[in-house]
C-alpha cells in the first residue's frame, strides 16, 4: 500500500519517488509476482498463484501523474481508494509537512484509471476516523462514498478501506451490511499468525525509507515479515500523532 508517488519532496515517509516506485515494481515482477486488482487476488480463474495487489490510499493526483504510467509500462492495473469529499480538490486533511499540497484525483483521472482497468475503492467521505463514530455518520461514510464513486464510473464499487486503517468489527459488519466485499484494514501486531475476520484484508505499507531489501522481509512470511510489521505500526502511530496534532491546531 502507497500513500503519494511524486518527485515532490516533503518530510514524511509516505511519499515515494516514482524512480523507488519503479525499481519495487520491477522488482515484485522479477521475483515471478503477478500484480493485480485487489478483488482479483481471490479470482480463481487466475493462474498465477503469486499475486499481490498494489493499492493507493487517499486517491492522490501523483496516482495518475507518475504511478500510472510506470505500471502501465509493465501491463499492471493497480486500486485506488478515494475520499469522495476530495475528489479534483487539494488536500487540506493531512499532515501536510512542510506547507506542500498535494492535489487529488478529478473525476476525470477516475474515469481514465477505470478504462486501463483499474479497481475504485472507497476511503470514506472525509477521511475522519470513524472509531466511535455514531451509527447514522458510519453508514453515512460508507454508503455516501460508495455512491458518489458508483455514479462517477457506472460499476459497483466493492472495496473499502478505513481511515487511518483502523478497523474494527463494528466497522466492519457495517462495511459488509453497505455491499462492500473485501475491508482492507491496517497490519496490527496482534493478526500476525492470528485468525483474519471476514472480508478483511490486511496491507503492508511502503514507505519512502524503504529499500529493496524491506520489500523482500514484507513478502517473506517468516520473524522478517513480523520487523516489518513493528516498523510500520511505529510509523502509523507517529503519522496519526501528527495529523491529531495538526487537527488540533
Ligand atoms: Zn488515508
Amino acid at each position: 500500500m502507497y500513500h503519494k508517488v511524486d518527485p515532490k519532496p516533503e518530510l514524511g515517509l509516505s511519499c515515494v519517488h516514482p524512480k523507488t516506485f519503479e525499481k519495487q515494481i520491477d522488482f515484485l515482477i522479477s521475483k515471478g509476482f503477478h500484480l493485480v486488482t485487489l478483488s482479483q487476488l481471490e479470482t480463481e480463474s487466475m493462474s498465477n498463484d503469486k499475486r499481490i495487489a498494489i493499492c493507493f490510499d487517499d486517491g492522490y493526483k501523483g496516482v495518475i501523474e507518475h504511478a500510472y504510467p510506470i505500471l502501465k509500462k509493465y501491463s499492471v492495473a493497480a486500486t485506488v481508494f478515494i475520499i469522495t469529499n476530495f475528489i479534483g480538490r487539494k488536500n487540506t486533511w493531512d499532515v501536510n509537512l512542510g506547507g506542500i499540497q498535494y492535489e487529488h484525483l478529478s473525476r476525470e483521472d477516475i474515469q481514465k484509471l477505470v478504462d486501463a482497468g483499474w479497481e475504485i475503492g472507497s476511503h470514506s467521505v472525509s477521511h475522519q476516523s470513524l472509531r466511535g463514530v455514531d451509527k447514522q455518520e458510519l453508514q453515512y461514510q460508507l454508503r455516501h462514498s460508495k455512491a458518489t464513486l458508483e455514479k462517477i464510473i457506472k460499476q459497483p464499487v466493492h472495496v473499502f478501506t478505513a481511515p487511518f486503517g483502523t478497523i474494527s468489527n463494528r466497522i466492519n459488519t457495517a462495511a459488509l451490511k453497505s455491499g462492500y466485499h473485501k475491508i482492507c484494514g491496517f497490519f496490527p501486531i496482534k493478526f500476525y499468525k492470528g485468525a483474519i475476520p471476514k472480508g478483511v484484508v490486511l496491507r503492508l505499507a511502503v514507505y519512502r525509507s524503504d529499500g529493496l531489501n524491506s520489500i523482500e522481509r514484507k513478502l517473506s512470511g517468516d520473524r522478517r515479515l513480523y520487523f516489518e510489521i513493528i516498523k510500520q505500526n511505529v510509523i502509523n502511530f507517529c503519522s496519526n500523532a501528527t495529523i491529531a496534532v495538526n487537527t488540533l491546531r
